[in-house]
């Protein structure tokens, strides 16, 4: 890396998408931003925006086979900007991984090595992995000689006790497949959660904070005095929150029923809940938008799904409040976590004996910085505070590589 290497492309590789920042680290400057979807479809689509040049944004569409040749197009359309990946600015890629088992606790310089054991973690995180680790084998190949980081979404949980951290289920079953909970998000739950602590003048260590953030996905954190305590997704992201599309917690007999009784496989009931369940599965919608549209309408079921949502919400604030003991605030992030103030509104109602409240006129405020929610005399600070895991993996990758 030489001295004015500044710049770090981000990769965040989904199981048929690219998602890409170019950040300059100097000050966080987006440089270009962009997005390929549908890969391996007649139908994929290339979203990319020049931002540095102050150009808009290009859609391409067309057939993308594969990772390569998406990475290909994003690099060709980085090129074009004179942002390519041959730059002598570029001091590393930082790829989002998800799923670092106990192994990787830290973001990580990839080598052989990292990569055998991310794939060695495949079985525990098989939707997701083996994406990630696509984008990293493209990415070596066209800049071989560039830092590679892996940023585990994972790492931030690893901090958990082993209380939390366990199932009550037979020990050694548990150890042989290594079942126990991870956690996901975690690249935003830290970086919101140091922002939180930011926002009241404090530092992490001093706080303790529930982060709940709510996009599509969707989970809930303790985090006391800057280290996870608890969080609400397990082995795989689909214990806990109600979810767009996944039903969070359940009881595990559910699974066993629909297999005897509704003679589902088991590939079936993953799709079940993982695909067709959450909001999407009680309602018909995913996006909180549609349902707020529809509950003004009157319609019942988006009623009832927004309900069991709160309600879900409601219950992991209440137990990571006793988790916690003391509770200086509670974070909001994520899609719906920083746009839905009904949401926010519904799931702190009620809560004044816990010093939690809401103030209608500063939650009804749309603003892209962290912000207090909570009237001034509440005990717990309520705060609305904007997630960015792109920034915080280029940080942490632009961190160790210049160690
Ligand atoms: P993910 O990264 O998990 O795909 P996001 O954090 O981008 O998800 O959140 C996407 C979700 O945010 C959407 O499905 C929608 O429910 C919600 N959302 C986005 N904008 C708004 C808005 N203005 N009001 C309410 N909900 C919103």
């Amino acid at each position: 890396m030489t001295a004015t290497a500044t710049r770090v492309l981000v990769l965040n590789s989904g199981s048929s998408s690219v998602k890409y920042q170019l950040i300059d680290m100097n000050d966080g400057t987006r440089l270009a931003v962009g997005l390929v979807e549908r890969i391996g479809e007649q139908t994929s689509r290339l979203a990319h925006t020049p931002l540095a040049a102050g150009g808009d944004k290009r859609e391409t569409e067309g057939a993308i086979a594969d990772h390569d040749a998406a990475l290909k197009a994003v690099a060709a359309e980085l090129a074009a900007d004179g942002l390519g990946l041959d730059s002598p600015q570029l001091a590393a890629i930082g790829h989002r991984v998800v799923h670092g088992g106990l192994k990787f606790t830290e973001p990580t310089v990839i080598d052989d090595a990292v990569l055998k054991e991310i794939e060695r973690l495949v079985p525990v995180a098989p939707l997701h992995n083996p994406a990630n680790l696509t984008g990293i084998r493209t990415a070596q190949a066209m800049r071989p000689d560039l830092p590679q980081v892996a940023v585990f979404d994972t790492a931030f949980h690893a901090t958990m006790p082993e209380y939390a951290a366990r199932y009550a289920i037979d020990v050694e079953t548990a150890d042989a497949h290594r079942i126990r909970r991870y956690g996901f998000h975690g690249t935003s739950h830290a970086y919101v959660s140091r922002k939180t602590a930011a926002l009241l003048g404090k530092d992490p260590s001093e706080v303790n904070v529930i982060v709940l953030h709510l996009g599509n996905g969707a989970s809930a954190s303790a985090v006391a005095g800057g280290r996870c305590v608890d969080t609400s997704m397990g082995l795989t992201p689909l214990e806990g929150l109600v979810m767009g599309t996944r039903s969070g917690d359940i009881d595990p007999a559910v699974t066993f029923h629909l297999k005897r009784v509704a003679g589902m496989s088991t590939d079936e009931i993953d799709v079940l809940l993982n695909k067709k369940s959450g909001l999407i599965g009680l309602c018909g919608d995913n996006d909180m938008r549609e349902i707020r549209r529809r509950i003004d309408e009157g319609d019942e079921r988006a009623e009832l799904a927004f309900d069991i949502y709160i309600h879900r919400l409601k219950k992991y604030i209440g137990a990571y409040s006793a988790v916690l003991g003391r509770v200086d605030a509670v974070a909001f992030t994520a899609g719906v976590g920083e746009n839905a103030a009904p949401v926010r509104e519904a799931a702190v109602a009620g809560l004044e004996e816990m010093g939690m409240a809401v103030d209608a006129s500063l939650n009804a405020i749309r603003s892209d910085e962290p912000r207090l929610i909570s009237p001034e005399y509440a005990r717990v600070a309520v705060a609305v505070v904007p997630t960015d895991e792109e920034l915080e993996i280029a940080q942490q990758t632009y961190a160790l590589v210049n160690a």
